[in-house]
């Protein structure tokens, strides 16, 4: 039950007071499970909030996190360097396919877009083309909550509460297309040509106004909206065609979560100019994110005078010792349980699992690429929303913890999760979208 003052905490991305009336807590988590207040058994279908791709509590991230809190707490990253953060750079930048080869740290997913989003302006006025101001974003895309990430997010009611945001920006058409791609498995066959509608933004405002295109190779937080065949590689074409650099947000597909690479941009066949990640990175143990830059980004910056400041951007946490050794120790955990082939190797059983659910009532669309699958529910008349809402909390108190947005569960487990934990969940989840009218 919660504590006294219930009105202190000020929750995140959460309805309040629907909360407070039924709250659900947990206190505890080890490999596939955590554990309620209760004291009950919850199997983690979503990797916390899609980032604890190794499971809870790896034994490595655990006790490099003791170890490193016993030696030392902070250094500055501003002028003065903690050996162990150049280390991680360069293990992260060898994870990155092609010559993205160098790392920014940051704290969160959103430091990481608004920095990717920033270091791409830059880039253009260091290289004498002042004139490209205009980042371009996608409908239904999501890159957190800054005014950046937010300003070039496509998810209107994250935005309309905080007036206009950027100026300049403008967003390419979603690719969500149920009338042609209902029940696809993998990468859906129809749509590359959203991908054209570049194409017209770039004639609407001029090649000489756009900086950046961002957008998530596979969208998570609005519903697992995976890239149809040929999508990606269109937009790379058109980007790299008038000189736009194209930012993949990586921060949910990054660390295999599509199975067999460590990112998307790898696995399917794309390479971005700039990769931001976050969440996998520490295996969500402790805040950090990274924008990694392709060799011409970086250099654009290394031309001023050896002794200036080569970017006014930064945070005081940057590289932080904690957030260091656990990036470490979970990149070395990935490697060591090769966790991202396995990823690739379970994940034809999970995408029958999820197909299995085909044919339930009020289905209306499965999706899956790797570890991540998305269960689209047909809204009810006049109260959209609430039947995924009703499965998610359902199946919170029956010991499964899944994700919802708007009639959509997303399921993005931790890749260790096992054949008898994928049949858990679908059982559950199939059992309880029966029993949701
Ligand atoms: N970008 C994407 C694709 C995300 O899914 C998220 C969070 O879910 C973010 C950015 C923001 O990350 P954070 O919540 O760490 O700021």
């Amino acid at each position: 039950m919660l504590s006294t003052n219930q009105d202190a905490y000020f929750m995140p991305f959460t309805a309040n007071r629907q909360f407070r009336k039924t709250p659900r807590m947990l206190v505890g988590a080890e490999g596939m499970y955590y554990t309620d207040d209760a004291g009950n058994q919850v199997l983690d279908g979503c990797a916390g909030l899609w980032c604890v791709n190794a499971g809870h509590r790896p034994r490595r991230v655990v006790e490099a996190l003791h170890k490193v809190v016993d030696t030392v707490d902070f250094v500055p990253n501003f002028q003065i360097g903690y050996p162990l953060a150049f280390e991680a750079a360069s293990r992260v930048a060898a994870l990155a396919p092609g010559d993205l080869n160098h790392v920014f740290f940051c704290n969160s997913g959103s430091e990481a877009g608004d920095t990717a989003l920033k270091i791409a302006l830059a880039y253009h006025r260091l290289r004498g083309e002042g004139s490209r101001t205009r980042l371009i974003g996608r409908e239904r895309g999501y890159h957190g909550v800054g005014f950046g990430g937010m300003s070039v997010g496509g998810i209107g009611s994250n935005r309309k509460i905080y007036g206009p945001l950027l100026p300049g920006v403008d967003h390419l058409p979603h690719t969500h297309d149920l009338s042609r791609n209902a029940f696809s498995r993998g990468q859906p066959e129809f749509g590359a040509e959203y991908a054209d509608a570049l194409e017209r933004i770039v004639a609407l405002h001029d090649p000489s106004t756009i900086a950046a295109v961002i957008v998530e190779p596979m969208s998570g937080s609005t519903g697992v909206l995976v890239p149809p065949v040929g999508y990606l590689q269109r937009l790379r074409e058109i980007c790299t065609k008038y000189g736009i650099l194209l930012i993949f947000d990586e921060v949910i597909t990054g660390f295999g979560r599509l199975g067999g690479s460590c990112f998307a941009a790898e696995s399917l066949g794309v390479i971005p100019d700039i990769i931001t990640c976050a969440k996998g990175l520490t295996n969500g143990t402790v805040p950090m994110g990274a924008a990694i830059l392709r060799d011409h980004v970086f250099e654009a910056f290394m031309q001023g005078p050896e002794n200036g400041i080569d970017i006014p951007h930064g945070y005081t946490y940057s590289g932080h010792p904690l957030a260091v050794a656990a990036c470490l120790a979970t990149l070395d955990t990935y490697r060591e349980e090769n966790l991202f082939e396995r990823a690739a190797e379970i994940a034809p059983y999970f995408e029958e699992a999820v197909h299995s659910l085909n044919g339930l009532p009020h289905v209306v669309d499965i999706r899956n690429i790797g570890l991540v699958a998305g269960v689209e529910l047909e809204p009810r008349a006049g109260a959209p929303g609430t039947r995924a809402y009703d499965v998610f909390h359902r199946a919170f108190h029956e010991g499964l913890l899944l994700r919802y947005t708007g009639d959509i569960i997303a399921l993005s487990p931790p890749l260790i999760i096992t054949k008898s934990q994928i049949d858990e969940t679908f059982e559950k989840l199939g059992k309880l979208i029966r029993e949701v009218a």
